[in-house]
C-alpha cells in the first residue's frame, strides 16, 4: 500500500511540476489569402521552426486569414499568437489611428519585418483605366474587409478627390477570387497590397483578358507619403509577369510586411522563433522569391510597436541591437 501511495505521490509531483516543462507549446501564425505572399511566408517560417519541434517543444501552424487588419484584431483577442501585418497598419493600430481611432492596441508587439509590399492596381486594358482619376464609374475591387489593401485603396481614392461611395462601384472581394472576377469581366480592376511576385497577379495575367498595372501619379504618392510615415514611393516590377500590358516598372507606393505578436505571448516562444528565423535566414530567403531581399538589418526596420521582449532578447544577444 505504502509503495503504491509513494508511486502516486511521485506521479502527482511530476504532473504538477515537471510535466509543464515537457509540454508542447502551440502557436498559430495568421497570414492572408492563399494566393498572396503572407500565406507561403507563414508556411516557410513554420517549416523552419517545426524542424526543431522536439528540441523547442513548439509546434507552429499557419492559417489563411482575411489579412493585416484581421490579424491585428485576432492577435489582440488572443486568437492568434503571431500575425503578418502591414507596417502602416501596425503603426495605426498601436497609435490608435485610422480604424483604431480612440482604441490604441497597447498590447501589440513587433517581432521582425519581412518583405516590401506595393499597392498594386491590376486593371483590364479594355477598361481604359490609366490613372486613379479614371476610376469614375468603374467597378473596382478595393479588397475585402480585414485586408490591408482596403485601407490603402481608401486612402488613395480619397487623396485623388474621389468619393468611394458615389464616384465608383466598390467591391470587397477576397484576393484569391479577384483574378477570376477580372477575367470574367465582373470587375474593371482590383487592388492588392502585396509582395512580388505573387500567384494572384500571375493568375490575372495568364487569362485571355489583357491586364495592366495602373500607375499612381507622383503628386498623389507625395501626398500619401506626407500623410503616413509608413508609406514610401515604390515601383511595381513588370519582369515577373510576362504578358502584362506595361513595358516598364510602374510607379506606386508601398509598405513593409511585418510579423507581430501580443505582449501576452510568452517571451520564450517569441525568442525561439526569432532566433530560428534569424539563424536560418539563407534557408528562409530561398523559400519564396519575395523574401530574397531580406537582410538581418532590414528586418529590424519598419517596426513601430514596441519590440516583443522575447525578440529583443535575441537581438541583444546577436548584437543586432545595443
Ligand atoms: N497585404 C495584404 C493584407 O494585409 C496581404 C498580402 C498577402 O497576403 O501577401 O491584407
Amino acid at each position: 500500500m505504502k509503495r503504491i501511495a509513494l508511486l502516486f505521490a511521485i506521479l502527482a509531483t511530476f504532473t504538477l511540476i515537471a510535466a509543464p516543462a515537457f509540454a508542447m507549446r502551440y502557436v498559430t501564425i495568421g497570414t492572408g489569402g492563399v494566393t498572396g505572399v503572407y500565406y507561403p511566408t507563414g508556411g516557410a517560417i513554420s517549416k523552419l521552426v517545426n524542424k526543431k519541434r522536439k528540441e523547442f517543444k513548439l509546434r507552429m501552424t499557419v492559417e489563411s486569414t482575411g489579412g493585416s487588419v484581421f490579424n491585428v484584431n485576432a492577435l489582440m483577442n488572443g486568437d492568434l499568437e503571431l500575425g503578418v501585418v502591414q507596417s502602416d497598419l501596425q503603426y495605426q493600430a498601436y497609435k490608435g489611428l485610422g480604424q483604431w481611432k480612440g482604441d490604441a492596441q497597447n498590447k501589440l508587439r513587433a517581432v521582425f519585418a519581412i518583405h516590401p509590399e506595393i499597392v498594386t492596381i491590376i486593371a483590364a486594358v479594355d477598361s481604359k483605366i490609366n490613372g486613379v482619376a479614371d476610376f469614375k464609374g468603374k467597378i473596382i475591387n478595393i479588397g475585402a474587409p480585414g485586408t490591408g489593401q482596403r485601407v490603402n485603396a481608401t486612402d488613395l481614392i480619397s487623396a485623388a478627390g474621389l468619393d468611394l461611395n458615389k464616384d465608383l462601384k466598390v467591391e470587397g472581394i477576397k484576393p484569391a477570387e479577384s483574378a477570376k472576377m477580372l477575367q470574367d469581366g465582373r470587375i474593371d480592376a482590383f487592388f492588392y497590397t502585396v509582395g512580388h511576385p505573387n500567384g494572384s497577379i500571375k493568375e490575372a495575367v495568364a487569362g485571355a483578358r489583357k491586364v495592366m498595372f495602373v500607375p499612381v501619379d507622383k503628386n498623389l504618392v507625395d501626398k500619401l507619403v506626407a500623410a503616413q510615415p509608413y508609406y514610401a514611393a515604390a515601383d511595381i516590377p513588370v519582369k515577373p509577369y510576362p504578358g502584362i500590358g506595361n513595358k516598364e516598372d510602374v510607379p506606386s507606393f508601398g509598405v513593409k510586411a511585418t510579423i507581430c505578436s501580443s505582449a501576452d505571448v510568452p517571451d520564450s516562444i517569441i525568442y525561439d522563433i526569432t532566433k530560428e528565423v534569424f539563424e536560418n535566414l539563407e534557408t528562409l530567403k530561398k523559400l519564396h522569391p519575395a523574401l530574397a531581399v531580406l537582410t538581418k538589418e532590414n528586418m529590424l526596420t519598419g517596426l513601430s510597436a514596441p519590440l516583443h521582449p522575447g525578440a529583443l532578447k535575441y537581438y541583444r544577444e546577436a548584437g543586432l541591437i545595443k
